[in-house]
């Protein structure tokens, strides 16, 4: 028969186990966003809001970090939440946001953009993202490109690019040369994915063509952020283009 102490002890253990798993350093700042650092100062953000035919749905954004300058790539759903999400760079890493990406014009990167502008950021879109947040009625960006930028944060150069369509016709992703990390968005499926996501504006015959753009241009990517769902490597890219060929 099991003494009282080590039941209690373990117990203990056990709870020790699900904290260190469950953890991996991510922050909750609130039940519906969270923050979690992925590679030296480069975090994912992830909000949630609750959607008529998703239910309670998670979306990732990238924050990259350097000196006392943040920039955001993809905004949370809310302004709301992007009101936290900049208290919270100013309060726990002393950064201010000074640029702001939406990597296409769905609320779950554009939501927040307003917010993000009224805390003094500048914000990039491709041009096409522009139009699109003018005919939905969205916050609109400020500064247009066309096919590829690069931004200074800091110490830090990001690449903006448009590969090609997929999710939507005006997705781009965000490459961190110095950390190898990329941030895919809604153009690149987690590899729990078992679907597309919302389709209502994709691309499914030129998707599989830009997602083999991104393994040709960034073979070595070390780290890979879907829209939703967690981040991986390039076998992310492996699984969107399993998903695209299910559906041929
Ligand atoms: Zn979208
Ligand atoms: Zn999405």
């Amino acid at each position: 028969m099991m003494s009282m102490g080590s039941v209690a002890m373990v117990a203990a253990l056990a709870s020790l186990a699900v904290s260190s798993t469950a953890s991996r350093d991510v922050v909750e700042l609130r039940p519906d966003l969270a923050v979690e650092q992925l590679a030296p100062g480069v975090w994912r953000h992830t909000s949630y809001k609750n959607l008529p035919t998703y239910g309670n749905t998670p979306a990732n954004g990238m924050i990259v970090v350097s000196d006392s300058a943040a920039m955001v790539v993809d905004t949370p759903w809310t302004n709301e939440q992007m009101e936290v999400l900049g208290a919270w760079l100013a309060d726990s890493l002393h950064a201010r946001v000074i640029v702001a990406v939406p990597c296409h014009a769905h609320d779950d990167c554009i939501g927040g953009l307003g917010a993000a502008h009224r805390m003094g950021a500048t914000s990039y879109a491709l041009n096409q993202t522009l139009e699109f947040a003018k005919r939905d009625g969205k916050e609109i960006p400020q500064n247009a490109f066309a096919d590829s930028m690069s931004l200074t944060i800091g110490a830090r150069e990001i690449l903006l690019l448009h590969a090609g369509p997929g999710h939507t016709p005006d997705n781009i992703v965000a490459w961190v040369p110095d950390q190898k990390v990329l941030f895919g968005g809604c153009l690149v499926r987690s590899a729990h994915a078992k679907s597309l996501g919302n389709t209502a504006e994709a691309d499914l015959q030129g998707w599989p063509g830009t997602i083999r753009t991104l393994l040709a241009r960034f073979p070595d990517a070390g780290i890979i952020i879907p829209g939703h769902g967690a981040p991986g490597g390039l076998d992310l890219l492996d699984h969107t283009l399993a998903l695209l060929a299910e559906r041929e």
